[in-house]
């Protein structure tokens, strides 16, 4: 059951009190394992789209590890726009998730799609995604809130920066302070040369908004390749404090989004490219 904290309610003039900085003025740092989301490290949230075997994890795993992520991601219930295409491996490929986590270190933030999946993924992942897709099913928000765990909301691609906050207010309003936003583009009239149009300018929106950290994903808000470079160093120098990047070990086989993912040695001549703009904002990689 939701109850709405009413004495913070009357204090900000925002409708998302508790997201709002006018209420909690210093920003919010997550801690996820010994990563700090919101500090001055800049996160790097690496791995493919689809957890797709064992063998396609352990080496995106171990490659993106050594380039200098520090968490691992990849989907294992994946929202796919065709009934079709492949769907993820569900509970194996959380299986697979966690003995990468085991292995590597690496903390694992995944995508929970389903009410009824929340528990299974909560077992597993270190940090649940919330996707674009989701992003309005307020039941979803609830029950993955109720886990307790870092929830990591990423935008809509229809909708605005207010509904957002009021889409992140849902998980604060259910008990659960660890929200982490993402921004990963948006839909407009240009289709033909991007997949998305990643709106770089919600970062300073809301670093200005809200206490919660903020991410950007390149790969599904450009959904080519040859872009997700230079979004990224455009991303880290408007203040995101983190990055979320799809990175698979042959993106040409790949069963989802093979067409925006880097592959390990694009991804880690991009984490070279990105420390000294990391540094011009006073953070490290
Ligand atoms: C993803 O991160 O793999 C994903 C499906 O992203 P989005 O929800 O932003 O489309
Ligand atoms: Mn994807």
């Amino acid at each position: 059951m939701m109850t709405i904290p009413m004495k913070t309610a009357t204090r900000s003039k925002k409708p998302y009190h508790l997201a709002s900085r006018d209420v909690h003025p210093e920003s919010t740092v997550i801690q996820v394992g010994d990563v700090r989301i919101g500090g001055a490290q800049l996160v790097v949230m690496a791995g493919p789209c689809a957890v797709e075997s064992h063998e396609q994890l352990l080496q995106a795993a171990y490659a993106v590890r050594a380039a200098g992520a520090t968490l691992l991601r990849g989907g294992a219930f994946k929202p796919r726009t065709s009934p079709y295409d492949f769907q993820g491996l569900g509970e194996e490929g959380l299986q697979i998730l966690a003995e990468a986590r085991e292995r590597t270190g690496l903390r694992i933030v995944t995508e929970v799609v389903d009410t009824e999946d929340v528990a299974v993924v909560a077992r597993y992942a270190d940090v649940l995604q919330i996707g674009s897709r989701n992003m309005s099913a307020f039941r979803l928000l609830q029950k993955a809130a109720e886990t307790g765990k870092p929830i990591m909301l990423k935008r809509g691609f229809q909708s605005t920066i207010k509904e957002w906050l009021l889409s992140a207010e849902y998980v604060l309003a259910s008990g659960n302070n660890q929200v982490i936003l993402c921004e990963r583009g948006i839909r407009t009239y240009d289709t033909e040369h991007t997949r998305n149009t990643l709106d770089l300018t919600a970062v300073p929106v809301l670093k200005r908004e809200t206490h919660l950290p903020v991410i950007v994903d390149p790969s599904h808000g450009t959904g080519r390749t040859d872009l997700v470079g230079p979004l990224s160093k455009a991303a880290v120098v408007v203040g995101a404090d983190g990055l979320l990047l799809e990175v698979h070990p042959d993106p040409s086989s790949a069963l989802c989004d093979g067409q925006q993912s880097l592959s390990t040695s694009e991804f880690h001549g991009l984490m070279d490219e990105l420390r000294p703009m990391a540094e011009l904002v006073g953070r490290y990689v």
